[in-house]
């Protein structure tokens, strides 16, 4: 008896050529160990759903649903030319946006390289460069005048300042740095409010420029969708880690207490990738459980190793590792590449599940050239193609619950909503989109047809922007 499984995946499911029974076995038991039936699925909402309300009630909580202090919702019909700049990696982003009304945008951009000496020396010299760069692309790019009957403090560029690193926000203006992560460890930063000492060395500089607002990549990818399409209720990342955010009612944000404000609405930015932490309903595999042990941060974002671009391709890894040591791929080799941790990139697995050709030669490619497996058979390469489906497959199912669940928390699974979703995974992966919408169709029938799921671009750059335009238009 083959397992029962959730129909998307009957529906995927290509025969195996020459596959002998103690593979199709194994690939079946895995199979079914990954699906994610429309009741648990239910079940995964329902959790996230109470979630997200303890989170909105207490701090501190798994999942922290942070308040961005970004207030007020975007038409598209503003006008006005803002900075952004993001820091976040590897290289530092200074941009002028120009929002002509309409939801049409102008952008101008520079890149630079953050070097390891300034990632790791004193924090003054990191913001110093940040502020140096920031001349450097007023003098170069920006061609806006200020009136000479202006005040002095109108004659500013006002900035959104997207900062990808954990923060502990208090207003729009201000948030205190809590840990620095992917390569980051300027010593004198942690603890210290990162709008200040960037504003302190703007003033060094003697740059006239305000940075009137802080935000997370999620709350400018929520933003910078709104202004196209003011029905968006979500924004998304699927990156390297996946996160979210929305738009609350601020009275549904019981810990801000004494906060008044005359808008109706904040944006939260959930940090969902730490959801169930605790392991009450995520379907863990041993997979799972071995990805997590073998990681830098051990029981911390157990929903994001699931998920995101960075994972995906390590739990396919232990996957096909297991075959190779039961004898069931590659004649029971692997390679000194393939054993290496992270060695399978998720892109591969893109290339992988694109690969439509009749003897996968793209698969093959990958196998042999860049992972050095000695010789591959078609069955071999299918197998691999089937182990690639199944991971994505979950990770999609998995992301349309907290989808799901924050439109039922929103009361708008009737009346639908537009969604912004960045990242290499949904941009690039295929399927991925397509699967969500089909486990949202189990989920919310035809009313799934009214939820709108796009690309967008750019949130750094253009929500940060717009996050700064929110504040001058109160
Ligand atoms: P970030 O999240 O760091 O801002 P991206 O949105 O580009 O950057 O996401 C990078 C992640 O996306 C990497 O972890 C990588 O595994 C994954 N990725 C990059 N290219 C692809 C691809 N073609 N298909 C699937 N995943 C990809
Ligand atoms: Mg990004």
């Amino acid at each position: 008896m083959p397992p029962i499984l959730s129909s998307i995946i009957r529906d995927e499911i290509k025969p195996i050529d020459g596959a002998s029974d103690s593979q199709l076995s194994a690939i079946d038991g895995i199979a079914k160990e990954f699906d994610l039936t429309v009741e648990k699925l239910s079940e995964i909402v329902n959790h996230f759903c109470n979630e997200m309300d303890k989170g909105l009630e207490k701090s501190g909580m798994t999942v922290a649903m942070i308040p961005s202090f970004v207030t007020g919702i975007p038409t598209g019909n503003e006008v006005g030319t803002f900075l952004a700049l993001d820091l976040g990696g590897t290289n530092l982003r200074i941009c002028e946006i120009a929002f002509e009304g309409k939801g049409v945008i102008n952008v101008k951009q520079q890149k630079h390289k953050v070097t390891e000496n300034l990632k790791t020396g004193p924090a003054n010299q990191l913001f110093d460069f940040i502020a140096d760069c920031i001349d450097k692309f007023l003098s170069e790019l920006v061609t806006v005048q200020f009136e000479n009957d202006q005040s002095e403090n109108d004659k500013k560029f006002k900035m959104g300042f997207t900062f990808s690193f954990p923060v502990e926000q208090t207003a729009i203006n201000k948030g205190t740095l809590i840990k620095w992560t992917k390569g980051f460890t300027c010593p004198d930063a942690e603890n210290k409010d990162v709008v200040f000492m960037l504003q302190e060395a703007l003033k060094r500089k003697e740059v006239p420029v305000v940075v009137a607002a802080l935000v997370n990549d999620t709350v400018g990818t929520l933003l910078s969708h709104s202004y196209k399409d003011p029905d968006t209720l979500i924004g998304i990342i699927y990156g390297t880690g996946t996160n979210g955010a929305y738009f609350e009612d601020i009275p549904k944000i019981k810990k801000l207490n004494k906060y008044s404000n005359d808008s109706e609405k904040m944006i939260i930015n959930i940090e969902w990738g730490a959801f169930d932490s605790e392991k009450k309903v995520l379907p863990l595999t041993m997979f799972d459980n071995k990805l997590d042990r073998e990681s830098n941060n051990p029981h911390y974002q157990i929903f994001e190793k699931m998920i995101s671009g960075m994972y995906l391709g390590e739990i396919t890894r232990n996957i096909l590792l297991h075959l190779i040591d039961r004898m069931l791929l590659f004649d029971g080799y692997s390679s000194k590449e393939l054993n290496r941790h992270y060695s399978f990139e998720t892109e591969y697995m893109s290339t992988i599940e694109a690969d439509e050709s009749h003897a996968l030669d793209d698969t093959k490619k990958v196998l042999e050239e860049l992972l050095n497996i000695p010789s591959t058979t078609l069955t071999d390469r299918q197998i691999v193609k089937r182990v690639c489906q199944i991971v994505a497959l979950r990770a999609a199912r998995l992301s349309s619950a907290t989808l799901a669940a924050i439109i039922t928390h929103c009361g708008r699974v009737e009346s639908g909503s537009s969604v912004g979703i960045d990242g290499s995974l949904f941009e690039f992966y295929p399927h991925f989109s397509a699967r969500i919408k089909t486990a949202l169709q189990e989920l919310f029938g035809t009313n799934a047809d009214k939820i709108k799921i796009s690309l967008a671009r750019d949130g750094s750059g253009v929500g940060a922007a717009l996050a700064a335009m929110l504040t001058t238009k109160k």
